[in-house]
């Protein structure tokens, strides 16, 4: 056993199992599209995300899932209802910082400020604490070793910020696949999304692009897989954006962002409601056992 092994969080009865997990961002908020819409336009876009979300809840609900909503500042600020909705439901409220940068691209005086703010905002709209946090583009790497040290400091019990793939965007092939133990505070817990080994190759299937772009089928053979293998949640995530295929189309994004942005829109619902239906969902503060997670 490695070191990084070392570190695995012990788990216990009630925590493994399949984590749910939205991040809560409008369409024009991605990163594919950073480089044509400015932060500062978002304001000039009609938000979907109320809608979309909104969405999400009622397919969980009929399905009997309860998930964890990583939510940006910027969207709660614009609509504290739904913030309040989410909660009201049952789920867990989490934060995916205030205006989607990512961590690698901020100093850590500027991510302090980002996750202690966000997470104040959140908490004084909502009325529940926030443990958990996600990053944007999965941006906790090598390069921001002092990101969970921070997150800590600022009062979270967990982060779910690592994909631990090769990508051109974001990942790191050779980080833990389970959740460990990132610093000497040995509650504090990173939650990587899921992956599965397939012939000496990580393989992603903790949803996202890869998700609208293979066959139902196949993500619920790897999330089986994924059960079986990981020690600790198999943690799944998509965006609220991903089961609205009305969305007006971004047209000066280049080919590659939009083939990714657009792929199965219309199909995703129906195949989100097949994963739901076939795996127990539950909260990502309860599957890792955070003390003090509630329903
Ligand atoms: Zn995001």
């Amino acid at each position: 056993m490695d070191a990084m092994t070392d570190t695995r969080v012990e788990t216990h009865a009630e925590t493994g199992g399949y984590a749910l997990s939205v991040d809560v961002e409008d369409y024009f908020q991605v990163w594919a599209f950073s480089d044509v819409i400015r932060k500062q336009s978002w304001d000039g876009f009609a938000p979907r995300v109320g809608d979309a979300t909104r969405a999400c809840l009622d397919l969980f609900e009929a399905r009997g899932a309860t998930a964890t909503f990583f939510t940006l500042g910027w969207v709660a600020q614009r609509d504290p209802a739904l913030i309040r909705e989410i909660v009201a439901r049952g789920h867990e409220l989490g934060s995916h910082g205030a205006d989607h940068t990512k961590v690698n691209e901020q100093t850590p005086g500027e991510f302090a400020r980002d996750v202690s703010q966000t997470k104040k905002l959140l908490e004084d709209i909502a009325g529940v604490e926030v443990r958990g946090y996600r990053a944007a583009g999965f941006s906790i790497d090598h390069t921001t070793p002092w990101a969970h040290e921070i997150l800590q400091r600022e009062g979270y019990a967990y982060s779910s910020s690592t994909h631990p793939i090769s990508h051109d965007h974001y990942g790191d092939a050779s980080a833990p696949q389970s959740p460990y133990q990132p610093i000497k505070d040995e509650r504090f817990i990173e939650a990587p999304v899921a992956t599965v080994e397939f012939l000496g190759r990580r393989i992603s299937c903790a949803g996202g692009g890869w998700f609208r772009a293979a066959p139902v089928e196949v993500s619920k053979m790897m999330l089986r897989h994924a059960g079986k293998t990981l020690q600790g949640p198999v943690i799944f995530y998509f965006h609220p954006w991903e089961i609205d295929s009305g969305q007006p189309r971004i047209k000066r994004a280049s080919v590659k962002s939009k083939l990714r942005h657009y792929l199965n829109l219309k199909t995703m619902p129906h195949k989100l409601d097949i994963v739901l239906k076939t795996f127990p969902w539950g909260r990502v503060d309860q599957a890792l056992g955070i003390r003090g997670a509630t329903s």
